[in-house]
Parts: structure tokens; C-alpha cells; sequence
């Protein structure tokens, strides 16, 4: 812009220079020709003054170079001149000035040659005798007179072009400053150029309006992040090139990637085959799926298009984590296996005794022994199937409103004297030691931890041996301890145990009855009021539960 006012501004100085000077020159030339002309007169009435006195005597005595002076007879013959052999010069009479000094006494006139580029001004004045003086002196043309003034004009148009081109500078500065100055921002009507505010007011209208979608779109984005941002399933979105537009933090944590991926190709980041196919599916406008193992955990990818304008604009890649699921579905798998096995052994043991007693291939003393392992079996079947239920309860997560403010102690005594009995009948010290501890839990679980620890540590005892339960009521927890100087568990052994079904070394286990299942329900239960269990054990040496619950 700055160079087009200056442009313009060095071309309209210029052309009003030069157009001055053609015109100046214009009209000084007239005015110049006429003096030229009028001095001519005055020189033509001098030199026949003289004449007139001196005759011939006087022209030749003239020295001048600047006037051709030419005297003329009346009857046209050349008498003298300072410039030609008088003699060789034909008649001037049809001179259109010598005409009409004939006429008149004064005659003048002009006479243009092409060759010299200049005009030719004639004056004649008729003497007392009739003869005739003629001056002439040489008149430039206009052209002329600029090639003889050629070197002061290229100066003068030289000094002007410099000022034009100074001054086009500066007024070039001048006009463009108040439009540098131009806060956008807050543009004050008042400096900025009149022709401007219809400008000014659109792009002031523009800004507001862009401000408020900004905000928008601000707001949008905030809301999707917020949305997005703690959900646990990752979401990307790309663009059309498969550049990072948004990611959130699940994603980002899924596939080990930072934040400042954003913009960029997400295959920088993964490239692995899987994802790379994905994506080119959705890029060609179909939705993809795939399950794709990170970290050793199993993700479920879902790639779809994003279709704006019947054309494909970006991809939303949402991954989901499966390994949970796919967990439970081994183990509801495997559940459903042990339970049909569990299950089996001891119904195939009552259908056979009972096989046996029908066909009458049992003698009348062996069936009272044989009724007992039936009613044997029936209670096992009956605890397994009383455990299995409990389990199955458990899986139901259970609601917020069974919880209710429970004293441990209190739960603990009920489980001390519903199992003393059986303690002392193994010889077993069953002691309960402690105080009050109340949590907020759900009392039939509590019991159900309680029973099933103290139960093992009878369990897998030895006669004489010793079972503790202990309450210790903290700040801002309480513990559960059930400890024994029983049988041990081997450490290898110490993570399996809470696995549903698992019991360890059958050989050792099957000596004393169980079901595999009664940890499972106490992992279950802490679970569900958000306890941990810790596990002290040493081989021949004893056990130690502990279960530790926040208040
Ligand atoms: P079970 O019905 O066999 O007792 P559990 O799930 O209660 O099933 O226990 C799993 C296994 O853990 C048991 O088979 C046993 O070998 C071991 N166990 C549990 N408690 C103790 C303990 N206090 N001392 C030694 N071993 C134990």
C-alpha cells in the first residue's frame, strides 16, 4: 500500500511538473516571439534612420553576426546585404514583407525552415527615397529552444523529480502512519480516517461475533473434555489425515501417549499393524473392530468414520478395556466347570451307597455306616450348595443402603460362641481378645469373614493348638486379626488360596471337609466394604488373617 501511494504520488508530481513545464514553455514562446519582434521593429527604424544619413557606408560598417540586414531597391533589386553577394540575390519585391512596406511604409513577417528548426523574422521600413531596409533575425522553434536549453532542464527536472520523490516519501509516511497506529483491538473512531469506520465497524461487529463463538466453541470444548476426560474407556478423535485432534486421558494412558501429541499423526506414536488397519478401514468409510493386547491387557478398538459431506472428514477411535470382562468370563467358565465337579463326587458317593443298599449287597450291620457316609455327603452337597449361593449373592453387588453401623466386637462374640464348641472338641484354645470397633459394614458379611477365618484355623490345626481372634479398634480403621499355630500355608500358595474352588495339597486338605470356596466369599466380603486382607503364614509355624477396614 505504502508503495502504491508513493507510486502514485511520484507519478502525479511528475506528470504536473512536466505538464507545467510544456505549458510555461508554451506560453512563454509567444510571449518571447512578440518581443523578439517588436525589438526587430525598433532595430529596422534605427538602421534606416542611418541609412537615411549615411547611406551604404553606414550597413557596411555594422559588424554584426545576429541580424541579416538587407537593402532593397523599390524596385525589388538587392542593393546590399551582410550575409549574401548582393548580386547573386534574386528580386525580393514579392516579399510579403517588402509588399506591404511598399504599402504602408512598415512591412514584417515570419517564415518557418523545416531544416534549421527555427522561424525567421522579417522587418522592413520604406526610406525617404523609396528603397527598402529589411532586418531579420532568427527565431528558435520550441524544440529548438529546449535542446538549447537542455542541460538547466534536465537539471531542473532532476532537482524536481528528488523533491517529488522526497515529498511522495514523506506524504506517503503521513497518509499510511494513522493506519499503522490502528488498534484493531480498540480502534478510536476519532484519529482513524473517515473513510474507514464503515471498515472499522464491520471488523469491530466480525470480532464480537467471533468472540461469542469462540466462547462457544470454548464452552463445547470444555464440556466434551470434562465428558470425556474421566471416563475409562479412551476416545481419539482424528482428523482426515490421521492427525491427533483431541485424546483423552484414558488413551493417553492406554497407549503411552502425552499430551502433546495433539496435531499430530497418532501412528507417530503406534504404528502397530493392527491400529494401522483399523484406521484404514474407517478412513474408506466403514466402522472396524479389533482386539488388540497392550501391556498385556486386552483392549477392544472400535475405529468409525466421521461423515461430514458424504465424505469422510476423521476417524473416532474408542478402546475399550476388556481384560475384566474377559477374566470373568474365564472364570464364570471355570466356575461353572468346578461346581458341575464339585458337585459330582459327592452325588455319585450317595447314588452308589445307595446303589449298593437297594440291590441288597450291603449286610444288615454295614448300612448304618453306609447311612452315615449318605448323610455325610448330604451335608457336604447341602455346605456347597449354601456356599455357592453365598457367592453368587456376593456377585451381586450389594447396595449401599445394607450397610449399617456395626460393632466388630460384638459380631465376633456370636462367631466365638457359635464355634467354641467345635474348638474345644479338637482340643483347640479359641480365644477372643480385643474391644469395641465399630465400622460401617453389613453385618451378615462381617459374620461370614469371622466364621469362615476362625473355622479354617480350627481347620488346618493340630490338637492343643491355639486360635486368637483379636479386634483392634484404631483411628481411622479397625483389624480384624484371626491367627492360629496351625498347619501353615505355603507362600507359593498364599495368592491361589482366595481363588474359588482352590484348596491346597487335596492330599492334606482332604483329611479335613471343605468346599475351596469359603476365602473366596471372605475376599468377596472385604471387597465389598473395601477392607484388605494380609496374610502371615509360615509352614508348621501358623497363620495370621488380617483384615484391615476403614471407618
Ligand atoms: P476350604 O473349604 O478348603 O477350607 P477355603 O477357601 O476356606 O476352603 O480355604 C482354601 C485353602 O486354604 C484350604 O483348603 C486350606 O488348605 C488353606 N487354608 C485356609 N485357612 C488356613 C489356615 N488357617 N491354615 C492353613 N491353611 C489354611
Amino acid at each position: 500500500m505504502k508503495k502504491q501511494i508513493f507510486r502514485s504520488i511520484l507519478i502525479a508530481a511528475t506528470s504536473v511538473f512536466l505538464a507545467s513545464l510544456v505549458l510555461i514553455m508554451g506560453v512563454l514562446y509567444d510571449y518571447f516571439s512578440s518581443v523578439q519582434m517588436k525589438g526587430l521593429e525598433t532595430e529596422t527604424y534605427i538602421a534606416a534612420s542611418a541609412v537615411e544619413k549615411n547611406g551604404k557606408e553606414y550597413l557596411e560598417s555594422i559588424k554584426t553576426g545576429d541580424y541579416r540586414i538587407t537593402w532593397i531597391a523599390n524596385d525589388g533589386t538587392v542593393l546590399f546585404d551582410n550575409k549574401a553577394n548582393e548580386t547573386e540575390m534574386e528580386n525580393h519585391l514579392e516579399r510579403e514583407e517588402i509588399t506591404e512596406a511598399l504599402k504602408t511604409g512598415k512591412g514584417k513577417s515570419t517564415r518557418y525552415s523545416d531544416t534549421l528548426m527555427s522561424r525567421q523574422l522579417y522587418c522592413a521600413q520604406k526610406l525617404s527615397d523609396g528603397s527598402l531596409l529589411r532586418l531579420s533575425s532568427t527565431h528558435l522553434s520550441p524544440w529548438a529552444l529546449i535542446l538549447n536549453m537542455l542541460q538547466p532542464i534536465i537539471i531542473i527536472i532532476g532537482i524536481a523529480i528528488a523533491l517529488a520523490v522526497f515529498l511522495a516519501y514523506r506524504l506517503s509516511q503521513r497518509i499510511i502512519k494513522p493506519l499503522n497506529q490502528l488498534d484493531l483491538e480498540a480502534p478510536n473512531m476519532e484519529e482513524a480516517y473517515e473513510e474507514l469506520s464503515p471498515l472499522l465497524n464491520r471488523i469491530a461487529a466480525q470480532k464480537k461475533q467471533l468472540k461469542t463463538q469462540k466462547k462457544e466453541l470454548k464452552r463445547k470444548k470444555e464440556e466434551f473434555d470434562a465428558a470425556t476426560e474421566n471416563m475409562n474407556e479412551g476416545i481419539i478423535l482424528l482428523g482426515e489425515n490421521g492427525n491427533v485432534l483431541s485424546i483423552n486421558r484414558a488413551a493417553s494412558r492406554i497407549l503411552n501417549i502425552s499430551s502433546y501429541s495433539i496435531g499430530k499423526d497418532l501412528l507417530i506414536f503406534n504404528n502397530t499393524f493392527e491400529i494401522q488397519e483399523l484406521l484404514r478401514v474407517a478412513q474408506n468409510g466403514e466402522h472396524a473392530e479389533k482386539t488388540i493386547t497392550v501391556n498385556n491387557k486386552n483392549y477392544q478398538f472400535n475405529a468409525s468414520p466421521i461423515i461430514s459431506d458424504k465424505k469422510v472428514s476423521g476417524v473416532a477411535l474408542i478402546i475399550f478395556d476388556i481384560t475384566e470382562k474377559e477374566k470373568a468370563e474365564t472364570a464364570r467358565r471355570e466356575f461353572t466347570a468346578n461346581v458341575s465337579h464339585e458337585l459330582k463326587t459327592p452325588l455319585q458317593n450317595i447314588s452308589g451307597c445307595a446303589e449298593l443298599i437297594t440291590n441288597g449287597m450291603v449286610k444288615p450291620e454295614d448300612i448304618k455306616d453306609f447311612s452315615a457316609k449318605i448323610l455325610a455327603e448330604s451335608k457336604r452337597l447341602i455346605t456347597l450348595i449354601e456356599d455357592i449361593i453365598k457367592l453368587s449373592h456376593l456377585d451381586e453387588n450389594q447396595k449401599p443402603c445394607d450397610f449399617e453401623k456395626t460393632d466388630l466386637y460384638e459380631l465376633a462374640k456370636l462367631t466365638h460362641r457359635n464355634l467354641i464348641a467345635v474348638a474345644e472338641s479338637q482340643n483347640i484354645d479359641f480365644l477372643l481378645l480385643g474391644e469395641s470397633a465399630v465400622i460401617n459394614g453389613i453385618p451378615m458379611l462381617l459374620s461370614e469373614i469371622m466364621y469362615n477365618l476362625c473355622e479354617n484355623a480350627i481347620k488346618y490345626n493340630r490338637k492343643g493348638g491355639y486360635v486368637k481372634m483379636q479386634i483392634t479398634n484404631g483411628t481411622d480403621n479397625a483389624v480384624l486379626s484371626v491367627s492360629d499355630n496351625g498347619i501353615g500355608i505355603p507362600p507359593e500358595e498364599q495368592e491361589r488360596i482366595f481363588e474359588r474352588f482352590y484348596r491346597i495339597d487335596k492330599s492334606r486338605s482332604d483329611k479335613v471337609s471343605g468346599t475351596g470356596l469359603g476365602l473366596s466369599i471372605v475376599k468377596h466380603a472385604a471387597i465389598i466394604h473395601g477392607a484388605e486382607i494380609e496374610v502371615i503364614s509360615k509352614i508348621d509355624k501358623g497363620t495370621e488373617f488380617r483384615i484391615t477396614f476403614k471407618k
